[in-house]
């Protein structure tokens, strides 16, 4: 049986892998995007029940600062889909109850801190020894810290400064802070069915070996794939697993980036059986979970939808009875779980990039993903077009 031939192979079918693929077809490559979950999206998750109810299991929020995510959905047809999110507020859940950011804040202690903002410089601090500073110990323990760590879903003490946000140019043009009709995964649908792109699911990679020029890929299930061009758009592990006879010395590297995984569980309950105001996330203060992100930002008449984000090691009877409590109702429709690994980058963290950067250059490899630039979306697409970029010549 022949091998079938690619212009390019990408290992990992969520936004990364989905943007370098769509560079690439449009550039005229003939591209396998090969994915090991049913879908395409990785944390792109949207769970489309019941009925035609969305509720996202993973990323849920777009800004109009994503201006090369925006591109992409320009170019994929989708652009008529964006709607806006309603603004509902993020609240905290202390003690029980659900109350507002504002009231849990110490406003003293903020005025005081708060004009080290235009001195103290992120750089080469961590968020929790940049936020106490600006914020207050006490306003980063009770507020701040949970707020941020509720961001990546993971204790984000640690994390360098600078990764955490991202100063962008706006498209005045494009919604403010935006999702889709029928919630995220709608990219992955639209990006996935492009021209030139072969999307192939339940598509684990297992190895890659380099024979002459070509990169040769085997999958889980026996199947193969040969390339003269290859990307990596998963986890640094798996990265690091599937560099090591190609380019051993970025696998090496690849390895010390420690990652964590996100268990997600989304439910979906009749709106009169939850008495809770209307919130676009809950962000608890010592709890199991790390958030909750509510469907109320596009309030739909029958149901509201809530995602708890929890740490790794709880078992699902566990995390729906945290769920009840916290909703005040173990009434679900349905529900669903989804599992995500997100970076865990610690100071020093670009070092590292910086170090791979150094070993693929001039090499028909790209390693893309949310480690580079940061987590968010968008900067996942600017290092897929800055790969694309390096790789093919093309501007
Ligand atoms: C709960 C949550 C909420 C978030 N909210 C937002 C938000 O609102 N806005 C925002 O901008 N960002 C948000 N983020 C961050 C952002 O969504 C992610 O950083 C980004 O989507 C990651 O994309 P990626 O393609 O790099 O990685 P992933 O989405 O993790 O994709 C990697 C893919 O590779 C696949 N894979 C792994 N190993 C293999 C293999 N061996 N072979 C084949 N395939 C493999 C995986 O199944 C997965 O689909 C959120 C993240 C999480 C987890």
């Amino acid at each position: 049986m022949g091998m079938k031939r690619y212009d390019l192979i990408v290992i990992g079918g969520g936004i990364s892998g989905l943007s370098l693929a769509h560079y690439a077809s449009r550039a005229g490559m003939k591209t396998l995007l090969a994915e090991k979950e049913g879908q395409a999206g990785g944390c792109l998750r949207t769970m489309r029940k019941p009925g035609d109810f969305w509720l996202e299991l993973g990323a849920h929020t777009c800004y109009n600062s994503y201006g090369n995510l925006i591109g992409i959905i320009e170019d994929s047809g989708a652009k008529e889909r964006l709607i806006p999110r309603e603004k509902v507020p993020f609240m905290m859940f202390v003690d029980g109850k659900v109350k507002s950011i504002p009231s849990q804040l110490d406003f003293l202690e903020m005025a005081c801190s708060g004009p080290r903002i235009f001195t103290l410089s992120k750089s080469g601090r961590t968020v929790a020894s940049y936020y106490s500073k600006i914020v207050g110990k006490k306003n980063y323990e009770k507020v701040i810290g949970p707020a941020l760590s509720a961001v990546p879903s993971q204790r984000a003490d640690d994390f360098p400064a600078e990764m955490l946000f991202k100063k962008r140019k706006r498209r005045k043009d494009v919604i403010r802070k935006f999702t889709l009709e029928g919630g995220l995964q709608a990219v992955a649908d639209a990006v996935s069915g492009g021209d030139n792109i072969e999307l192939l699911t339940g598509a684990e990679a297992s190895s890659v070996e380099r024979d002459q020029s070509v990169f040769r890929v085997s999958f889980a299930d026996g199947r193969e794939g040969a390339a003269d061009n290859l990307a990596l758009a998963v986890p640094p592990p798996a990265a690091a697993g599937l560099l090591g006879n190609v380019l051993p010395e970025a696998a090496r590297r690849l390895a010390e980036i420690k990652t964590v995984a996100i268990e997600s569980v989304g439910v979906a309950v009749r709106k009169e059986a939850v008495a809770l105001p209307h919130f676009a996330g809950l962000i608890p203060v010592r709890d199991v979970f790390f958030s909750a992100v509510s469907r109320d930002i596009i309030a739909d008449p029958m149901y509201r939808g809530f995602t708890f984000h929890f740490a790794p090691g709880i078992d699902l009877a566990a995390k729906m009875k945290r769920i009840a409590g916290v909703l005040g109702t173990g009434r679900f429709e349905v529900s669903a779980e989804n599992r995500a690994v997100l970076p865990s980058p610690l100071l020093g963290h670009e070092k590292i990039t910086a170090a791979i950067d150094g070993l693929i250059k001039g090499k028909r490899v790209c390693i893309t993903g949310n480690y580079f630039s940061g987590l968010a979306i968008e900067d996942c697409v600017t290092r897929s077009l800055s790969e694309f970029r390096r790789l093919t010549g093309i501007s």
